[in-house]
C-alpha cells in the first residue's frame, strides 16, 4: 500500500498486502526454516528463517509503520531485542539509563553487560540537566524507558534526544508501557524505539516477543547483523499472533485509557488509600509532559495503601477476583502485582526503595472488561484491609 494511512488504519494495514500466492488476507505462517533456490543463490528473498521468514517480514513492516519508521525488527522476547541494542557497543563505552526502569532491563545491564565491561550509569531523567552531567566521550548509549515501571514517571524524550545528537550518543526509548498508540518515540527524535511486543502490542497475554524500529539504514543494518548472528528471532505463529494482536490495537488501548482513567479516580477517592501513581492527574509532577508527549494517559497505575506496609498489599492482591494475580501487563484483562516481590523482585531492595518501589506498592494493568466489575473488584479487596 502507497498512500500512508492515518495510525488507525495502519495498524490493520501497515505494511501489509494480501499474500501473493493465493491472496490470503493474513500473512500465512510460514512455519519453515529453510527455502528452495533454482540455482545457488537464485533464491525469491528468503533462505533461512534465521535471517528471514516471510511472517515475521510481515511483522516488522508493520512496527515500522506504526512507529514511522523506515525499518522494523522482530525478537524472541523484549529482553532479545534489548540485548541485540546494546550489543552494538564496546568494552569501555558508557551508557546512561533511567533509574527506575523494567527489572529484567536492570537485571540485564547489571549483571549481563557490565561484565562485559560495558558501564551504565543510572539516573534521573526528569531531571534533564542529571543527563547531560553523565555524558563524556565514552558514552555511546542513553536508554530510556516512558512511563517508568512501576513508579509511571515520565520522562521527556525530545530534549534527550537532542542532548543524543549533540553528543552523537544513539538515543533508545522502550515504548512497551505507552505502546505507539499513546506515544512515538522516533517522531519525538529518538534513534530507536524498541517493545516489549509480549504486552500491549500483541495484547492478549498469549506470546512473548520483541519488536524494535528505526529509521537510519546503518543502524538497522547493524542490528540486523546482530539479530541474525545472535539469533534470538521468533518464530512465524508468534509473529502471526502479533500482527493479529496489532489490528486492534488501537481499539484496546482507547478503552484501556478509558478505564485506567476511571479506576486512577476511583482510588485516589478512596479513603484507604495513600497514593496513586497515574500520569493523567494534573498533580502528577510529570503531567505536562505526560500530556504534551502522549495521546493518553493509558492503562497502568501504581497504588500504595495507607499504612503501606506488605502485609496489606498482599492481602489485597490475593483478594481480587476479576483482576488476576500475574506478572506481566498489556493484555485484554485485568492484572494485578506486587512489584517489591514479582517483577522487581531482581532489583536490591535499597535500590528499588529509592525510586519508590516500597513493600507496599502495588501495580495494575488495567484491562479492557466492563470498569464498574474492576471498580467493584477493587472495592471489595480494599475494604478488607
Ligand atoms: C516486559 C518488559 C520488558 C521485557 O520484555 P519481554 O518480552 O518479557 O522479554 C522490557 N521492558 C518493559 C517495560 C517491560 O514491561
Amino acid at each position: 500500500m502507497d498512500k500512508k494511512l492515518r495510525f488507525n488504519s495502519a495498524t490493520i494495514h501497515g505494511g501489509q498486502e494480501p499474500d501473493k500466492a493465493y491472496g490470503s488476507v493474513m500473512p500465512p505462517i510460514y512455519q519453515t526454516s529453510t527455502y528452495a533456490q533454482k540455482s545457488p543463490g537464485d533464491h525469491q528473498g528468503y533462505e533461512y528463517s534465521r535471517t528471514h521468514n516471510p511472517t515475521r517480514s510481515a511483522l516488522e513492516r508493520s512496527i515500522a509503520a506504526l512507529e514511522n519508521g523506515k525499518h522494523g525488527l522482530a525478537f524472541a522476547s523484549g529482553m532479545a531485542a534489548m540485548d541485540t541494542i546494546v550489543k552494538m557497543f564496546d568494552p569501555g563505552d558508557e551508557i546512561i539509563s533511567v533509574n527506575d526502569l523494567y527489572g529484567g532491563s536492570y537485571r540485564i545491564f547489571t549483571q549481563i553487560f557490565e561484565k562485559y565491561g560495558l558501564k551504565i550509569h543510572f539516573v534521573d531523567m526528569q531531571n534533564i540537566d542529571a543527563v547531560a552531567a553523565q555524558i563524556n566521550k565514552k558514552t555511546k548509549l542513553i536508554w530510556v524507558e516512558t512511563p517508568t515501571n512501576p513508579m509511571m514517571n515520565v520522562v521527556d524524550i525530545k530534549p534527550i534526544a537532542s542532548l543524543g545528537k549533540a553528543h552523537d550518543i544513539i538515543v533508545a526509548v522502550d515504548n512497551t508501557f505507552a505502546s505507539p498508540y499513546l506515544q512515538q518515540p522516533l517522531e519525538l527524535g529518538a534513534d530507536i524505539v524498541m517493545h516489549s511486543a509480549t504486552k500491549y502490542l500483541a495484547g492478549h497475554s498469549d506470546t512473548v516477543l520483541g519488536l524494535v524500529a528505526v529509521n537510519d539504514d546503518a543502524l538497522h543494518e547493524k542490528l540486523a547483523f546482530i539479530q541474525n548472528s545472535s539469533g534470538a528471532v521468533p518464530g512465524p505463529m508468534d509473529c502471526f499472533l502479533t500482527l493479529r494482536g496489532i489490528k486492534t490495537l488501537h481499539i484496546r488501548m482507547q478503552r484501556h485509557s478509558e478505564n485506567g482513567a476511571a479506576i486512577a479516580t476511583f482510588l485516589k477517592e478512596n479513603p484507604k488509600i495513600e497514593k496513586v501513581y497515574w500520569p493523567g492527574f494534573s498533580d502528577h509532577p510529570n503531567h505536562k509532559v505526560a500530556k504534551a508527549q502522549m495521546k493518553s494517559f493509558g492503562g497502568m497505575i501504581s497504588f500504595l495503601p495507607k499504612g503501606g506496609d506488605k502485609a496489606k498489599a498482599i492481602k489485597i492482591v490475593e483478594s481480587l477476583k476479576v483482576f488476576t494475580l500475574a506478572e506481566s501487563l498489556g493484555g485484554v484483562e485485568s492484572l494485578a502485582g506486587h512489584p517489591a516481590s514479582m517483577t522487581h523482585a531482581s532489583i536490591p531492595k535499597e535500590v528499588r526503595e529509592k525510586s519508590g518501589v516500597v513493600d507496599g506498592l502495588i501495580r495494575l494493568s488495567v484491562g479492557i472488561e466492563d470498569v464498574q466489575d474492576l471498580i467493584e473488584d477493587l472495592d471489595q479487596a480494599i475494604n478488607l484491609i
